[in-house]
C-alpha cells in the first residue's frame, strides 16, 4: 500500500487521503498518526473503495507520521461501526471514537509513576492531611486521582510525598489481569438450567451467530445459566462482553462473578480511572481481557476475539443512549454479535415487546427458565385500590400496607417501599400567590430534596437553597410541597413505625461503590427493616428476609404516555415485585393504584404475562409503533428560541412526501427547554419496510444551518420528550 485512506476524528472532514512511506508497514485498520495542517491527528486505515471521498493525485498527499503501537482494528469492528453509523443516521467517526475510546492506550504499553499512603504514620497532621489519609487507604492512582478521590488539592498530596506519607511506585501499565477459572466453583444446575446452559455452551463452541433471548422469570437463575457459557468461552480462549444497563447493579455482579470464577472480571464504564480504562483497553485488544462487564460503551472496544456476547436485564431503557450517538446497546449487540459470529444473549425476566416479537418470528431462540430456583414461589399480588383504600390526610400509604408493614416489622422480616421519584416532593408551590419553583433552563419543576435543603432540577443538574419566603410574593413560610418523593415516604415510615430501621435507595444516597456495597451486606445481614428505594432497587438484588414489597404509585409510570409507558411500567413493577420472597419465606407484593382496571395493573394482578403482552401488541399494531411501524424523531435545539424554530420549519419545508412515511410537526417538543436550549421536534412514521434512514439522509443532508443550531436524528427513540 503506498496510498491510505484514513477515518479520522474531526468534526468536519472525517475522510482524509494519505502517502504511505516506503519503510511503514500499515493493514487496514492500523491506527496511524497524520498530519492535518500544522496538527496531528489520530486515523483508522480503511477500506477505501468503502469510505466516500475525493480522489487525490498522489503527488499533493502528504506522508503517515507513524503506526499507533495498538493492533489493528478488526473487520467486524469496522463493520460494526459503518452498521452503526449508517443505521443511526450518526457521523461515521462519532462512532469509531467509541472504539478508540482511551487516548492514553493508543501511546502503547510502558510503565508509570502510582502513589500510595506508605504506612508511615506521623504525630501531627494538618486536618487537611488527615482527610487524605482516611480516604487513601488501600488506595492507588496518580496524584490527581488521588486529589478527587481525597477531595484535596494536588499541593496538598504533593505535600505529602515529600513528606514521606505518600510513596510512589513504579507500574507497568500493561500489567496481566488475574485468570479467571471456568472450573472454580461449578454450582449444581436444576434440569431447566442445566438443558439452558448446555444450549449456551454448544453455541459458544459452535462459534456462529446465534441470538438468544433467556426468558427467564425473577429469582430463577439466569445468571447462573449464562454463567457457564461463560465457563466454556474461558476455556476455549474467546472473550466475553457482558452488558449490565447500570453502574449500581456492577458491585452485585462483581461479587457474583468472583465466587464463580475466583477473580473479578474486567470492569469498563464511565467512571473507572483514566489509568484503569487505559489498561482494560489495552487487554481488551491483545486478547488478554478474558470477561468485559460494563455499560453500553464497552461494546464498541477492539476485542480481539469475542466469542459471546451477553446483555442482562436486556428490557432496560437505559441501554439506549440519548445523546451523542443515539444508539440502543441491546440492539447493537445483535448486530455486533453477528459481525463476529458469535452467540448473544439477550436475559430478561419482562423482556421487551420487540425482542419478544423477534422471538416469535424465529429470528432469536428463546429460552424459558419457568420457575424460580430452590423452590421458592413467585409472590402473590394483590391491589389496594386507592379510591376506596385512602391513606390518612396528607400520607401516602393506604391502611392495609401499613398493616402488612407492620407484620413484618414484628416478624423481623424486610419490607420494600418502591416509588420512582428522588427527593422529598416533585413540586413547590406558594399557598400565598400560586408561585411554583421552576428551573431556569429546562421546562420541569424543581425538586425538594429535604436533606440537603435544596431545590433542584433532575435534568440539568441547577440546583438552590429552599428559600424562606416566596420569590414572587415575598410572604414568609408559606411554601409547600406537593406530591410524595422517596424522602417524604421515608418521614411517613419513621412517623408511623418510630422502631423501624430505614433505608433509602436512590441515586442520591447510593452513588459510590462502597455505599452500595454498604447497602447490600446491611440489607443481607437483616440490619434494614424498611427499604424506601427508586428503579434503582428493582432489579438484580437478591435478600432472603424480604417478603413485602409495597408499589406507592403504580399509576405514575403511565403518565405522560409516550409509546412504551405501559411496558415500561409492567416491566418496572413486575421487577420490583421480583424483589419479595426469594427466600426460603412466601412474598407479598401490593400494589397502590386509583386505576385497578388498566391493563398493566390488572395483568399484574392476574399474573397473566402473556395478556399483557398480547394486549400491547394490539395496542401497537394499532399504532404503526415498534414493532410493526417504525418511528424516528428529528430534534432541532438553538439557545436562540427563533433560531431553533427557524431551523425546524425549514426542515418541515422541505419534508419529503412519501405514501408510507407521515411526517408529524414540527411542533415544540414537549420538554420545550432542555439544558437552555429551546427544543423543536419532527416526529416520522413509517412502515416496517421502509426506508427510514435514507430518507432522513436524503432530506437533511443538503440542509445548512446557523451555528448555533443542533440537528439530532433519533432512530428507534425511546424518549419522546
Ligand atoms: P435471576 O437472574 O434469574 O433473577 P439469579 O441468577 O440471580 O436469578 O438467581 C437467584 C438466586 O438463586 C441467586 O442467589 C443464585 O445464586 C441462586 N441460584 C440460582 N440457581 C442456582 C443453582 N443452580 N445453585 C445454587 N444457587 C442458585
Ligand atoms: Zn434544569
Amino acid at each position: 500500500m503506498n496510498r491510505a485512506r484514513l477515518l479520522v476524528f474531526n468534526a468536519v472532514l472525517s475522510v482524509l487521503d494519505y502517502r504511505v512511506p516506503a519503510d511503514m508497514e500499515i493493514e487496514i485498520g492500523s491506527v496511524v498518526l497524520a498530519p492535518l495542517g500544522p496538527r496531528q491527528i489520530v486515523g483508522i486505515v480503511w477500506e477505501a473503495d468503502r469510505l466516500p471521498g475525493e480522489q487525490v493525485a498522489d503527488s499533493r498527499l502528504r506522508p503517515l507520521i507513524e503506526v499507533l503501537p495498538v493492533p489493528p482494528l478488526s473487520a467486524p469492528l469496522r463493520r460494526l461501526i459503518e452498521w452503526t453509523a449508517d443505521y443511526y443516521c450518526a457521523p461515521i467517526q462519532s462512532v469509531a471514537r467509541m472504539a478508540l475510546s482511551s487516548s492514553a492506550a493508543l501511546k502503547g504499553g510502558g510503565t508509570t509513576s502510582e502513589y500510595r499512603l506508605s504506612g508511615l504514620e506521623p504525630e501531627r497532621l494538618t486536618p487537611q492531611r488527615a482527610v487524605a489519609m482516611d480516604a487513601l487507604q488501600g488506595e492507588q492512582a496518580s496524584i490527581r486521582e488521588l486529589a478527587e478521590i481525597a477531595g484535596v488539592s494536588d499541593g496538598v498530596l504533593r505535600g505529602m510525598l515529600n513528606a514521606g506519607i505518600l510513596e510512589a511506585v513504579t507500574v507497568d501499565l500493561d500489567r496481566p489481569y488475574p485468570r479467571a477459572r471456568a472450573q472454580f466453583a461449578v454450582p449444581e444446575l436444576t434440569v431447566d438450567q442445566q438443558a439452558a446452559a448446555d444450549i449456551f455452551v454448544a453455541a459458544v463452541n459452535g462459534g456462529k451467530f446465534a441470538p438468544f433471548l433467556l426468558d427467564g422469570v425473577t429469582g430463577s437463575g439466569k445468571t447462573e445459566c449464562y454463567f457457564e457459557a461463560i465457563a466454556a468461552a474461558i476455556e476455549a480462549d474467546k472473550q466475553v462482553l457482558v452488558l449490565l444497563p447500570e453502574i449500581a447493579l456492577t458491585e452485585h455482579f462483581l461479587r457474583r462473578f468472583e465466587t464463580r470464577f475466583g477473580v473479578a472480571p474486567v470492569l469498563w464504564h464511565s467512571s473507572i480511572k483514566a489509568s484503569e480504562r487505559r489498561r482494560a483497553w489495552r487487554a481488551i485488544a491483545s486478547g488478554e481481557a478474558q470477561v468485559v462487564v460494563g455499560a453500553r460503551s464497552a461494546l464498541f472496544l477492539p476485542y480481539a476475539r469475542l466469542g459471546l456476547l451477553v446483555v442482562d436485564e436486556a428490557h432496560e431503557v437505559s441501554f439506549k443512549q440519548d445523546d451523542g450517538v443515539r444508539y440502543n446497546a441491546r440492539d447493537v449487540a445483535v448486530i455486533r454479535a453477528r459481525f463476529e459470529a458469535c452467540p448473544v444473549i439477550l436475559a430478561s425476566a419482562t423482556p421487551a415487546l420487540e425482542s419478544m416479537q423477534l422471538a416469535e418470528a424465529g429470528v432469536y431462540r428463546k429460552i424459558d427458565l419457568p420457575a424460580r430456583f430452590g423452590g421458592a414461589t413467585l409472590p402473590e399480588i394483590s391491589i389496594v385500590n386507592l379510591c376506596k383504600e385512602e391513606p390518612e390526610r396528607g400520607r401516602w400509604l393506604a391502611p392495609r400496607l401499613v398493616a402488612e408493614m407492620r407484620e413484618r416489622l414484628a416478624r423481623g422480616e424486610q419490607s420494600l417501599l418502591f416509588l420512582n421519584r428522588r427527593g422529598y416532593a416533585p413540586l413547590t408551590l406558594c399557598r400565598h400567590c400560586g408561585y411554583r419553583f421552576q428551573c431556569p433552563n429546562c421546562s420541569a419543576w424543581l425538586v425538594e430534596h429535604r436533606f440537603s435543603q435544596r431545590l433542584a432540577c433532575h435534568h440539568c443538574g441547577h440546583d438552590t437553597p429552599v428559600p424562606n419566603a416566596c420569590p414572587e410574593c415575598a410572604t414568609q413560610d408559606c411554601l409547600v410541597a406537593c406530591g410524595p418523593g422517596v424522602e417524604r415516604i421515608a418521614d411517613e415510615v419513621a412517623e408511623l413505625m418510630p422502631e423501624a430501621r430505614v433505608a433509602m435507595a436512590t441515586s442520591d444516597t447510593l452513588n459510590t461503590p462502597e455505599r452500595i456495597a454498604d447497602f447490600v451486606a446491611m440489607a443481607e445481614e437483616g440490619l434494614i427493616d424498611v427499604i424506601i428505594g427508586t428503579q434503582l432497587v428493582t432489579k438484580g438484588y437478591h435478600f432472603p428476609e424480604l417478603t413485602l414489597v409495597g408499589v406507592v404509585d403504580a399509576d405514575l409510570g403511565l403518565e405522560g404516555g409516550d409509546l412504551r409507558a405501559g411496558e415500561r411500567s409492567y416491566q418496572q413493577i413486575a421487577q420490583v415485585a421480583g424483589r419479595a420472597g426469594r427466600g426460603a419465606k412466601q412474598g407479598e407484593v401490593l400494589i397502590q393504584t386509583r386505576h385497578p382496571d388498566a391493563p398493566v395493573i390488572a395483568a399484574l394482578a392476574a399474573g397473566d404475562r402473556d395478556a399483557f403482552y398480547a394486549a400491547e401488541a394490539e395496542a401497537r399494531r394499532d399504532a404503526g409503533a415498534p414493532p410493526f411501524g417504525r418511528w424516528a424523531a428529528i430534534i432541532v435545539s438553538s439557545e436562540d428560541e427563533a433560531e431553533a424554530r427557524d431551523a425546524a420549519r425549514a426542515i418541515g419545508g422541505v419534508r419529503p412526501r412519501l405514501p408510507d412515511i407521515a411526517i408529524h410537526g414540527p411542533a415544540p417538543a414537549p420538554m420545550s427547554l432542555l439544558r437552555g436550549r429551546y427544543r423543536y421536534r419532527l416526529l416520522i412514521n413509517a412502515r416496517r419496510s421502509s426506508e427510514l434512514q435514507r430518507v432522513i439522509r436524503g432530506w437533511l443532508d443538503p440542509l445548512r444551518f446557523p451555528q448555533g443550531v443542533r440537528v439530532a436524528v433519533d432512530i428507534d427513540p425511546y424518549s419522546f420528550v
